[in-house]
């Protein structure tokens, strides 16, 4: 017989039974950005479930939901030669009850960055994303780093509500001139997709010019200087954040942390990315 009288130390013996299942939900319209989660998933499991599901709960009502891309053909075509990926993707009457009672909520952590624009998006997040880990069952699940406040908040998420989940974050895939992969890109015009770079640029000028004990308002209001040399961006926000609780520090210290988040509207399409400013 086995007794634990400590949580950490079961959830370190829990770890050794989870499930060899990979899991990688996306919402479709899939490109190299999510193929690399399938890829890293495989690499690792005994089979991947690939959910493609766009899920209304975290589109706000003057959001794209209803034209959001949608191309499942292709998606499966990009997934049919592996043969231990499982692709679920149930219709959203299936996926939600008529009237539901329950919510899930992330306070805070949801208010902030992407969250001031978008109230109630982390929300519809956490709620997909908890009803497809039930579904699915205890899994290494894979998510993109790229969706940075998503990451921090799931992460969150598992830890808090002692999920028997294994959160894996994976790197920001990215065009040859460093546009972070997004199933939105395709919205963009020629002239937009030139300037769509500018995330991407201001973001690395602002992790080149980071100094420890800088204040960080400082380097902010450099970066936001930089930005306008975008003119077809549109800044939503520009911000340093602690990577654990996604607070502001005052000044630049490699232990918080820091990351480097941005979001612009390029056209009517809003565009995010972020960057470590160390490491
Ligand atoms: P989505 O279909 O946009 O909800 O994305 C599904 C998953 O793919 C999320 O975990 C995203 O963070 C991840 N993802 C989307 N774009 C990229 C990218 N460019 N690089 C890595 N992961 C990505």
């Amino acid at each position: 017989m086995q007794v634990f009288t400590s949580l950490k130390a079961f959830l370190d013996f829990r770890k050794d039974y989870l499930a060899k299942t990979g899991f990688v939900p996306t919402m479709g319209a899939l490109h190299a950005g999510h193929l690399s989660l399938v890829k890293q998933a495989l690499e690792e499991n005994e089979q991947v479930i690939v959910s493609i599901f766009v899920n209304p709960a975290q589109f706000g009502p003057s959001e794209d939901f209803n034209k959001y891309p949608r191309t499942p053909e292709n998606d499966l075509e990009k997934l049919k030669d592996l043969s231990k990926v499982i692709v679920l993707m149930p219709p959203k009457e299936e996926v939600y009850l008529q009237h539901p009672y329950f919510s899930i909520s992330c306070g805070s952590l949801g208010n902030v960055l992407c969250g001031k624009t978008r109230p109630d998006h982390f929300n519809g997040v956490c709620l997909i994303v908890n009803k497809l880990f039930n579904l699915i069952g205890p899994c290494n699940a894979y998510f993109g780093r790229k969706d940075f406040q998503q990451t921090v908040i799931l992460n969150r998420m598992v830890k808090e509500l002692n999920l028997p989940i294994n959160l894996i974050v994976c790197p920001t895939v990215r065009e040859a001139d460093g546009l972070a992969l997004s199933s939105r890109n395709i919205y963009l015009n020629q002239e937009e997709r030139k300037q769509a770079i500018g995330l991407f640029e201001t973001l690395k000028l602002m992790k080149s010019s980071a100094s420890i004990g800088n204040p960080v308002p400082e380097l902010v209001k450099s970066g936001k200087e930089y930005f306008k040399r975008f003119p077809a961006l549109k800044l939503d926000y520009l911000e340093i954040v602690n990577k654990e609780d996604l607070s502001t520090p005052d000044l630049i210290f490699s232990e918080n942390n820091p990351v480097v988040a941005i979001a612009a509207y390029c056209g009517s399409t809003r565009l995010i990315d972020n960057i470590d400013l160390f490491g």
